[in-house]
Parts: C-alpha cells; structure tokens; sequence
C-alpha cells in the first residue's frame, strides 16, 4: 500500500457513526418544514427568506456576476426590527431575550421588551451624536448585555458596527479603528478575566492617540475602577441614557447595504476586514440558527464564542435573536473560579443547546471529567462545535462527559467570510461520523477539488471550494476589493477558495484536514496536520498537539510536534519515543515526528486557534510574522527558548 494510501485508511478508519437518536429525531424541526425539499439552491434559499420580516418584498433572489453577489435586491428590511420588533406581538414580547452571567458571579435577565426598550434608546443616543447611515462605529466592550445593545442599535439606525474582541490590544484596536474609519468608539472602563480587570479604557485612550477619525468615546461602567474621561471626547453611558428616547424607527435597509465589517481571527496572517451585508446575512443565520441548532421556543441556548468574532455575531446575536430565541451570555473564563464553572451555569439556567469550540473541549479533558461529573447536565440536548478541526478523540469525549451519550455534535464548518454555517449536520437527520463536520447543507454546494478546480475522487485530499453563491457570503474586504477578488475568487477557476484543505469520503462526508498553508509535505507525500495531531491526541498521555514541518535536509520536510499534557503526565524522552510509535501505530512510518517537544501550552490566536505558522517560524529559527492576534506573547518567547535548547 503507498504511503498515502495508508494515511488515508488511518483518516478514514473512524469506523464509528451515530445515527440521531429517535426521540430527537422526531421532534426535530427540519421534521416540520417542506424546505429541504427544494433542490434548486436559488429556490431554496428564496423561500429561506420569508423566514425573516421584510418591510418592502425583494424582487430578485440573486444577482451574480462573478465574483460579485446581490441577494433579495430590491428588499429593504432592518435587522434591528427583525429581531426585536417582531416579537412584541406575541407571548415574546416577555420572553427571556438575553440571560446573563458576570463572571463575578452577578446576573441580570432582559426580556424582549427590555432589549427593545434599551436598543431604541441607544439608537436614539447615536443618532443625538450625529450618527448616521453608513458610518462607521467601533465597539471595543467585554461580555456585557451593553454589547448586544449596541450592535443592534447601530443596526437599527442603518451604522455599520466593527466589534473588536475586548482580549485585543490598544495596538490592535487603532489598527481596526483606522482601518475602517470609525466615527465613534464604544467601550467600557474594563472588563472582567479571571478575576482580574481587564483595563479597556486604558487601551482606548492609547489607541485614540493616533486614530484621528474618532470623534466621540461612549463608555459603560463595568468594573468600576478609575479611569479618565477626556472632556468634549468622552461620554458615560448611564448619563446620556436619560435623555434617551424610547422609540426610534428602524431605518429601512437595502438588502445589500453593509450590516458590519468584522476582521478575521489572524490565524495565518494579517486579519481581513470582512464586509456582510443586512439582506442575505440575516437570511442565511436566522436558517442555520433554526434547522442546525433545532431552536425551540422553550429552549435556553448557549454559545461560548465571544461576541468579538464571527460565531458570536452570528449565532450569539443575530441568528438566535432573529429566532426569537433566549440567549445565555456569561462574561468571562470558563476555569474560573473553577473549571466546573460552564457545568455550574448549565445546571443553573437549564442550558437546553450548547456551542462551544475544540480548543475548549481539549481543555476540558485536560482537567479531567471529575468536573462535569459532579453537575446535572441533563437538561442538555444538543451539541456544537466551531473553529478548528475537532479531533475524534475530543469528539468522542465531549459525546459521552457532557453530552452523556444521548446528545448528537453539531460540529459546524464555517469562517468569517462566509457568515453562516456551511457544512454541518443536521442533528434530526445525519448520522455522526467524531471528527467530520459531515456535509454541506442545503442550498451550499461544495466539493473538494485539485488546483485546476477538477473535483478529485472519493478519500483523496485537496481544496475545499463552495461552488455556488449563498446569501450571507462576504461581499468584499473592507478598502481592499483587490484583495477579495485575488485572495478568494482567483485560485481555483470558478470556485470560491477557502483556504481550507479536505477529503470526502466514499458516503460524501467531508474531513477537514487544517489550513493549505499547514499541510506538511513529507518525501512527496502531503500529509495534512490534523491526521498526525488526532493520532497524538489518540494517546491517553496527550491533551493537545500542534504539528508542522522544518526543512530536512534528506526528506525535505521533517514533522516537528510540539505536545501538551494531560494532568498527571510527565515530559520524558521515554514518553516522546511513545509518542512517536503511536503514530506511526495509527497512521505509518511516513507520519513519523522527528522531534516531540513537549510544552505547557501553544501559541494561539485570541479565538483560541492554534498558530501554526509561527511553530514554523521557531522551528525553522526565523523571525515571528505578524503576532498581533496572539493571546500570550511571552508563552511564545518561552517555547522558542525551549525550542533552541533542545536544538
Ligand atoms: P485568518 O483567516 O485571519 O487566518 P481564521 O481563518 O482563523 O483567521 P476564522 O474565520 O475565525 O479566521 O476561522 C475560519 C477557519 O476556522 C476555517 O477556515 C477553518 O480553518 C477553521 N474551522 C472553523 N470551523 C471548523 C470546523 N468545524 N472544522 C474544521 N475547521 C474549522
Ligand atoms: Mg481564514
């Protein structure tokens, strides 16, 4: 058998599946609707958008002219009124909207009303500010109930909002700040992380030294700690709330006027400023909200991601929000006080749906499951993932100590760019095979194809492409059309390029192998680093593996990889020697690592996606590319030190 022949029979060796379970089944909501009937993508995707309010009916569902998509033209809706609005009519208007948890341990809950009450109000203060239509706001706030308030409020007068994730710099802030050209600057004294204060103010005022466009500085008071209030510049809150009123009419929108520009996570170099529009976002998340997470009215759902990247625009706010949904928020880490503390909040609110990514699940399991264990989860009924590629080992773990073997995974494929969910399960209808995101949904036609855009055979890797236009797709990078047209719609002919390297298997399920950028090339044979990490993950000694490769002189490239352990084990060289034939057990010689090196963490984005490129970097001596979107710069610092003792 060649060598990639082998690797493949390891990849496609998860022999496991797992049919919904009937009960869920049954009561699934894809159970209730004739959409999924619709085969013509254009045609499913138009009756898509009577799931939302428009107050002028589109005319076209899709204009297209390579590379460029108008969804619904001729509509004009509001996405503020689609989420809010709408519900006042019925039983919602007191409903739990949003349910949320301080990580001090304070909580509020706002009803549909509330969060009505409170957007009106701040669009009517942005308006008081001179905001309008077009411009744009940058909102630079923690895990409060005010962040949602905000973004809906800009909605609601037709501003275009740029959350910046509050984890991010002062550097990083001004960087996105005049990256765009905001007008306003929305922040708060601070925020709350692992008990310590998180100085966003601060941050704020340096950012603002050198971010001319910004006229105006709106602060909420979270933490309470001093912080200075630049006269004629900056604004409190509370105070210009009173003079608030309490209704503004929702600014009709065009369906393809921008909604929010929103940058990617860095995760292999400097972030995008993506540009989603109102019509077609809001179609394709309040659909994947719906069907993918099986929303129901009585339902409590809860989405980690922080409200700063994509996954929480879309389904913290937009997507659950447009569903009527409640929403739980919780403001900070999940190991604090303990790392029972998301088992502690599930057992409080009854948490029905919950979303979270692999890099969490794999700290999970890092602490062991004695913390689950000791919480009533059984209030439970769906799982989610998002972010990375899920190894099957984490799957299976998340399956049987959180979901107790009774709750299908969701694992959800998607990026910034393309706003919604694309390929995903259905949790009423496909079968679960741990570590695949199984296949496109409805209405999105994706394949995996070789460079010249050819679709290869069944269990050979090569490019994730999405073949067909969808609604919530992103229209451009902001400033940089160039960019947009070269970077997505220019390296496979015909195809919108992901990035992303994949294989299908023979029942046209897909295996997300990592990034292009990260797959290793070793002897001739392509190897993507999910194959070798999942292997090592495999062992029970492993709680995270990172692989990349360094120029070898005989072989080319030489797989590196760094390991994290599991509590109780201990850094050995008999332990790497292990490592090492466990893969080579599991996938073959060829993926045999050259070198473990074993390390208390990884570098990661903010998001928490691992940083392979700069693995790369130290491995191979060079100087570090861009580290802005890096959670921990020092833990870099000291793995390169790591890195060139044990060289
Ligand atoms: P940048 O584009 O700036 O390098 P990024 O790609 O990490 O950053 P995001 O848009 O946050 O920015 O992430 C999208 C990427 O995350 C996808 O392209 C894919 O690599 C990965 N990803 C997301 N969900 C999944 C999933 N369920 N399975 C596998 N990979 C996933
Ligand atoms: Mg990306």
């Amino acid at each position: 058998m060649s060598p990639e022949a082998k690797v493949l029979e390891a990849l496609l060796r998860e022999p496991r599946l797992f049919p919904p379970p009937e009960h869920f089944s049954q009561k699934a909501n894809t159970q209730e609707t004739e959409l999924f009937k619709i085969k013509d993508p254009e045609a499913f995707w138009g009756q898509c958008a009577s799931l939302i309010h428009w107050f002028k009916p589109w005319e076209r569902i899709l204009e297209w002219d390579y590379p460029q998509a108008r969804w619904f033209t001729g509509g004009t809706l509001n996405v503020s009124y689609n989420c809010l609005d709408r519900h006042l009519g019925s039983f919602r208007r007191n409903k739990a909207a949003l349910i949320w948890e301080g990580e001090p341990g304070d909580s509020c809950v706002l009803t549909y009303r509330d969060l009505y009450r409170e957007v009106n109000k701040f669009a009517s203060v942005l308006r008081s500010l001179g905001i309008k239509r077009g411009d744009r706001v940058t909102i630079y706030l923690p895990m409060i109930p005010e962040l949602p308030i905000a973004m809906l409020a800009c909605a609601r007068i037709g501003a275009i909002h740029n959350v910046v994730f509050a984890g991010f710099s002062a550097h990083a802030l001004q960087e996105r700040i005049n990256d765009i050209g905001s007008r306003l600057l929305i922040t708060a004294d601070g925020g709350f992380r692992r008990g310590q204060v998180i100085p966003l103010k601060d941050n704020a005022d340096l950012a603002l030294q050198n971010a001319p466009t910004v006229e105006r500085v709106i602060v909420t008071k979270r933490t309470g700690h001093h912080i200075n209030m630049q006269l004629g510049r900056d604004l409190w809150w509370h105070e210009i709330m009173h003079t608030a009123s309490l209704y503004i009419e929702p600014e009709p929108m065009e369906a393809e006027d921008p909604l929010f520009i929103l940058h990617t996570s860095g995760t292999t170099g400097k972030p995008k400023g993506v540009v989603h529009t109102t019509g077609g976002y809001l179609v394709g998340v309040t659909m994947t909200a719906k069907y993918v997470f099986d929303l129901k009215e009585e339902d409590v759902y809860w989405c980690t991601a922080d409200i700063g990247w994509i996954t929480g625009h879309s389904y913290v706010v937009y997507g659950p929000l447009s569903n009527g949904a409640t929403v739980l928020i919780y403001e900070g880490a999940p190991d604090y006080p303990q790392p029972n503390r998301f088992w502690e909040i599930i057992e409080k609110y009854g948490v029905n749906i919950f979303y979270t990514a692999p890099t969490a699940i794999r700290s999970f399991m890092r602490w062991g499951p004695s913390y689950p264990a000791r919480h009533d989860l059984s209030s439970l009924r769906l799982l989610g993932t998002v972010g990375e590629p899920i190894n099957p080992e984490a799957w299976m773990w998340y399956y049987i100590h959180i979901g107790r073997r009774r709750c299908p995974i969701v694992d959800t494929w998607w990026q910034t760019e393309t706003g919604m969910i694309l390929i995903s399960p259905l949790p009423g209808e496909t079968p679960l095979k741990p570590g695949s995101a199984t296949r496109p949904l409805p209405g999105i036609e994706a394949d995996v194809v070789d460079e010249k855009g050819n679709p290869v055979p069944p269990g050979k890797g090569g490019y994730l492409v999405i073949k067909k236009p969808w609604p919530a797709m992103m229209r451009t990078i902001y400033g940089d059309h160039r960019r947009y047209v070269e970077q997505y719609w220019s390296r496979i002919p015909g195809c919108y390029f992901t990035g992303d390297g994949a294989r299908k298997d023979a029942d046209g399920y897909f295996w997300i192998l990592g990034r292009v950028d990260d797959v290793i090339n070793v002897s001739g044979h392509r190897i993507g680093t999910m194959e070798v990490e999942s292997a090592l993950v495999d062992h029970q000694a492993v709680a995270e593996a990172a692989v990349i490769s360094r120029s070898h002189p005989i072989k080319g490239q030489a797989i590196v990889a760094f390991v994290t352990l599991k509590e109780g084990f201990t850094p050995s060289p008999e332990l790497a020697q292990e490592l090492k034939e466990h893969v080579v057990k599991i996938i073959g010689a060829i993926a045999r690592p050259e070198q473990i090196l074993f390390t208390p963490e990884l570098p990661k984005t903010r998001s928490g996606k691992i940083m392979r490129r700069l693995l790369r970097d130290i491995a191979e001596g060079r100087a570090l590319g861009d580290t802005s979107t890096l959670a921990d710069p020092s833990s870099l610092e000291r793995l390169r030190q790591a890195y060139a003792e044990e060289a």
